[in-house]
C-alpha cells in the first residue's frame, strides 16, 4: 500500500479527495490518500501532489518521497525550494490545455477583428469597417512548449501566420519556428499580435524590457497567458503611453491579487484577467498523476519531469 498526500491547505481537495482514489484503484494500484496538514510518519509517503499555493514549504521531513507532482504547470514557487529533493514533475493536463487554447483565440481575435469597436456602439453610429481576415495578421508566441504549440496550432488553423519562438530550436508543423537571440528579434519584428507562453525562470524575466519591445511593428498588441515578471510593466506602460502598443490583455501579475491601485487596472489599452486563462482540471488531472504513480511504482521515467537547473 502506497501513500499518497495531497499537499496542504486546498479548497478543491475534496473534488481530488474523491477522484483520486478511485482512479488510483481503477489502476491496480492500491493506495492510502492523505489530506492532513501534517499527516503522521511523513517519511513513509510515496507521492506529494502539490498544490502551488499550499502552505505547504519544507519538503525535508518526507524522506522517502519518490516524486512531487505539481498541480499546475508553472513550477516557479516549487523548483528553488532547497528542502525539495525529490524528483519534480509538472502538470501537462488537456482540460488545461484546452482552456488555454480557448482564452488564447478569443482575445487574439477580439483585438485582431476589432470586437470592441462593435461591442462597445452606442452612438448609433454606421461606419462599417470591415476588419481583416487571419492570413492578414502575423502572429507571434513566445514559448512553443505544450500550450503555446496548442494555441499556436489552433492560430494557424483558423489561418494566423504563426512564428514561435522558444529555447531550443523546434520544428513544429503550421508555424515558423525560430530560437536565439536574432530569432527573437526576428520574431518580435513580425509580432501584430504577441501571445507570451513563457515559464517563469531567470533567463525569461523581464524579457519583455523596453528594447525588445520596440522591436514589435507599432499598434502591436501583446497578451500575456504566461507569467507577469515576463515583461518590465513601466517599460509596457511608457510603451502604450506612446500608442507603441495598442493594448494589453494581462492575466497573471508580478503581485497577485494585482493591488487596487496598480495602474494597470485604470489604464484604457490594458485588459485585466484574474489569472483565469486556464487552470488544471481534476477530471482530467487524477489520469496524469495517476499514470505518474504508476510508472513510479514500475520503476519506469516520469512523464513531464522538471529541469532543476533550467527552472522548468
Ligand atoms: P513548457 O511545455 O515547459 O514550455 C515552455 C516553453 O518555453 C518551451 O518551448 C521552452 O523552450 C520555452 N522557454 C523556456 N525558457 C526559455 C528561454 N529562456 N528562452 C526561450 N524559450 C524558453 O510549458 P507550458 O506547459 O507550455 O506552460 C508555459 C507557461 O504557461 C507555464 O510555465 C506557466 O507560467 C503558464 N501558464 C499560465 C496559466 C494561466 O492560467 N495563466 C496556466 C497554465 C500555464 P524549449 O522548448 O526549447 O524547452
Amino acid at each position: 500500500m502506497i501513500r499518497v498526500l495531497l499537499s496542504g491547505q486546498r479548497m478543491d481537495w475534496e473534488e481530488y479527495g474523491e477522484l483520486l482514489p478511485a482512479a488510483l484503484t481503477d489502476a491496480g494500484i492500491e493506495a492510502e490518500v492523505i489530506r492532513e496538514r501534517a499527516p503522521r510518519s511523513p517519511e513513509t509517503i510515496d507521492y506529494i501532489v502539490y498544490a502551488p499555493w499550499s502552505d505547504m514549504k519544507d519538503f525535508s521531513p518526507f524522506t522517502g518521497a519518490k516524486a512531487v507532482l505539481n498541480l499546475w504547470a508553472g513550477v516557479e514557487d516549487v523548483v528553488t525550494n532547497e528542502t525539495l529533493t525529490a524528483p519534480l514533475a509538472r502538470m501537462v493536463d488537456p482540460g488545461l490545455t484546452a482552456g488555454m487554447v480557448e482564452w488564447c483565440v478569443a482575445h487574439a481575435l477580439r483585438h485582431h477583428l476589432g470586437i470592441d469597436r462593435d461591442v462597445c456602439r452606442r452612438d448609433a453610429a454606421w461606419d462599417p469597417c470591415v476588419p481583416p481576415i487571419a492570413r492578414e495578421r502575423p502572429l507571434t508566441i513566445l514559448g512553443l512548449g505544450v500550450l503555446g504549440c496548442a494555441v499556436g496550432g489552433a492560430l494557424s488553423d483558423l489561418g494566423f501566420p504563426v512564428t514561435g519562438w522558444s529555447r531550443s530550436g523546434k520544428d513544429v508543423s503550421g508555424m515558423t519556428c525560430l530560437s536565439g537571440e536574432d530569432g527573437l528579434v526576428e520574431a518580435l519584428r513580425m509580432a501584430e499580435l504577441l501571445i507570451l507562453l513563457l515559464p517563469l525562470t531567470p533567463a525569461t524575466e523581464e524579457l519583455m524590457n523596453a528594447e525588445r519591445l520596440t522591436f514589435l511593428p507599432k499598434g502591436a498588441i501583446l497578451i500575456n497567458p504566461g507569467r507577469g515578471p515576463l515583461i518590465d510593466d513601466d517599460a509596457l506602460l511608457a510603451a502604450l503611453d506612446s500608442g507603441h502598443i495598442a493594448h494589453a490583455t494581462l492575466d497573471v501579475f508580478r503581485e497577485e491579487p494585482l493591488p487596487r491601485d496598480h495602474p494597470f487596472w485604470a489604464h484604457p489599452g490594458i485588459t485585466v484577467t484574474p489569472h483565469i486563462a486556464s487552470a488544471t482540471r481534476p477530471d482530467t488531472a487524477v489520469g496524469v498523476l495517476v499514470e505518474n504513480i504508476r510508472r513510479g511504482e514500475a520503476g519506469e521515467p516520469l512523464l513531464h519531469l522538471v529541469d532543476r537547473f533550467r527552472g522548468y
